[in-house]
């Protein structure tokens, strides 16, 4: 191995730039870390504003060939993708699992093959786009879904390949090129998805990485004047910064954030069903933005419903990611770590009660965690954790559940638990959320609109609705 490439866990992977179809290496390196035992895994490149421009030079001299590219032949390049996603899967997995401490088990049966499916999803999606032709005044209107330019697209550690290849398919099927910046904690799965694309024919600049820190590679990348979309998934406050970054040079911007999610528990609903759906909020250590971390639960049912959720999360296996068996990894970071740990500590000392965990464990693990006695307008209600841990609150009647299910400054998703159907029609047309799931979670298909309402994001991602972002519509009239 080259200093420039690294094995982890046997897959060979190159810890370089992808830009302009070949490898740039930086003066600078940062060191990735693996959350599931804290080794360091290698010397990543760190971009700067250098790698920014280049990688942005790179995917505008590539933009008019692939733009022109016909649809087919750009569909048949994202299927060759894909093909070479399946191939790897077990790589890919390991890989990401090294890297994120996510479990392993998900990422080989559920994440990569939905990574490869990011790709045939957007590739055959946009073999149907069309706007059908129409008449004004004998005149013809025919509407067409121009490629836009390089798009800048920003990504978090939390599903890291997944949330990236939402962004990078339609962008690409669209026709456009794409530059983009992996999460630092987890730059790994993306360099693999590069030699991936390569293999499957992409052109070169088409798709390009800058590996590095927000603060440097990220912010030269989104105040680049040559770049015409930036798609960003992460935290509010970044969000903020990039755009207003993007207003300098009015470039349309795409924000899948944070949330404060509910799960509200009817009186009337399945209470095995409402456990399990509870207790799923746990899935990923916690560090998923559309996580139900505020349980709603009406009084009459409260302490049964309490009962049985202690009594399944016991049950929950916390260990090693690579583990068949483990159902909670570690939390990414010891930042993150301590990040959690004084939201909760705060709580405590503001009087809330941990019904279950309230503390760290050993190694970089946070215990599961469920708070009452806390207040609606306290820090834990409010602000997003990012790690296992819930709250539970009461109501005792709809309209209360509403309420307190909207008062937080989040609209990302909800959930409602509830045997009654008119009810369940009754709540979600008054819940703030981008998403509500009505007796379930997590069920997502990427023909739907996604997106978050309020401070969860701006813009929806999913079908035709990743098509409005990525492309220019241009209406074209003709005489008679
Ligand atoms: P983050 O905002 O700290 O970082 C996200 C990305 O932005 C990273 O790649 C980072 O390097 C980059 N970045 C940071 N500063 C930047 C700057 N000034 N300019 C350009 N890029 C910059 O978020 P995170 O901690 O990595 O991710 C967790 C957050 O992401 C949570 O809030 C979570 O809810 C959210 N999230 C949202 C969704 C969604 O679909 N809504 C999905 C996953 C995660």
């Amino acid at each position: 191995m080259t200093a420039h490439r690294i094995t982890v866990a046997g897959v060979a992977v190159d810890t370089r730039h992808w830009i302009g179809g070949a490898r740039v290496a930086s003066a600078a390196t940062f060191t990735d870390v693996s959350p599931v035992d804290g080794a360091a895994l290698g010397e990543i490149a760190r971009g700067t504003a250098t790698e920014a421009e280049a990688a942005v030079a790179a995917a505008q001299e590539a933009f008019p060939g692939w733009a022109a590219t016909p649809r087919a032949e750009r569909a048949r390049i994202l299927h060759a993708i894909a093909d070479g996603v399946e191939k790897r899967i077990e790589d890919l997995a390991i890989v990401e699992t090294t890297d994120n401490g996510a479990l392993l088990r998900s990422h080989r049966r559920g994440v990569m093959p939905r990574v490869a499916h990011n790709f045939r999803f957007f590739a055959d999606w946009l073999l149907t786009l069309e706007h059908e032709d129409f008449e004004t005044r004998g005149h013809t209107n025919h509407v067409s879904w121009d490629p836009a330019g390089p798009c800048v697209l920003i990504t978090p550690w939390n599903a890291p390949l997944m949330l990236a290849t939402w962004k990078i398919a339609p962008a690409l099927a669209a026709g456009n090129t794409v530059v983009l910046k992996p999460a630092e904690w987890t730059p790994l799965t993306a360099s693999l998805l590069a030699d991936i694309a390569h293999e499957a024919g992409l052109p070169a600049g088409v798709f390009n990485i800058v590996q590095g820190y927000g603060a440097e590679a990220g912010s030269a990348l989104v105040a680049h004047p040559d770049v015409r979309r930036i798609s960003f998934t992460g935290s509010v406050p970044t969000a903020k910064t990039i755009a207003a970054a993007a207003a300098a040079h009015l470039v349309p911007t795409s924000f899948e954030l944070g949330g404060k999610s509910p799960l509200l528990v009817f009186g009337d609903a399945d209470l095995d069903l409402a456990v399990d759906l509870a207790v799923e909020q746990y899935d990923n250590a916690g560090q998923v933005c559309l996580a139900a971390t505020r349980l709603l639960v009406e009084s009459s049912v409260a302490e049964e419903f309490t009962r049985r959720f202690i009594a399944k999360a016991a049950r929950l296996r916390q260990g090693d990611p690579r583990d068949e068996a483990t159902d909670i990894g570690p939390n990414i970071h010891p930042r993150q770590l301590e990040k959690i740990d004084g939201f909760v500590r705060r709580a405590l000392a503001a009087g809330a009660r941990a019904v279950i965990g309230g503390h760290r464990e050993d190694g970089q693990y946070y215990a599961p965690t469920l708070l009452t006695d806390v207040a609606q307008d306290s820090e834990i209600v409010q602000e997003e954790v990012f790690g296992p841990v819930l709250t539970l609150q009461t109501f005792d009647t709809e309209e209360e559940a509403v309420r307190l299910a909207n008062d937080t400054r989040f609209g990302l998703a909800a959930t409602v638990a509830t045997g009654d159907q008119e009810r369940a029609e009754r709540v979600t047309g008054q819940l703030v959320a981008g998403t509500v799931w009505v007796n379930c979670f997590f069920v997502r298909d990427l023909q739907a609109p996604f997106g978050g309402s309020r401070e969860s994001g701006v813009g929806r991602e999913g079908g035709t609705w990743s098509f409005d972002f990525y492309c220019d519509l241009k209406n074209t009239v003709t005489s008679p």
